[in-house]
């Protein structure tokens, strides 16, 4: 799965980036995705989706 951050709906609050850190960073208080392959074996990814209070990540099948 490929992780997609909507940048309109993230307000920057770095729950991605703290949840998910191989994957999600903060970038000029956007949340950047810095390595999109790493979904394809982080768990994390979704939790980082589930506890974005912005909704603003979605899990691209490919
Ligand atoms: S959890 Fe959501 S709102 Fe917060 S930084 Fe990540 S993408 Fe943006």
């Amino acid at each position: 799965m490929r992780p997609v951050v909507d940048e309109e709906k993230c307000i920057g609050c770095g729950n991605c980036a703290e949840i998910c850190p191989s994957v999600f960073q903060l970038i000029d208080d956007k949340s950047r995705v810095i390595d999109p392959d790493a979904c394809d074996f982080a768990e994390c990814c979704e939790a980082a989706a589930e506890n974005c209070p912005q909704e603003a990540i979605t899990l691209v099948e490919e």
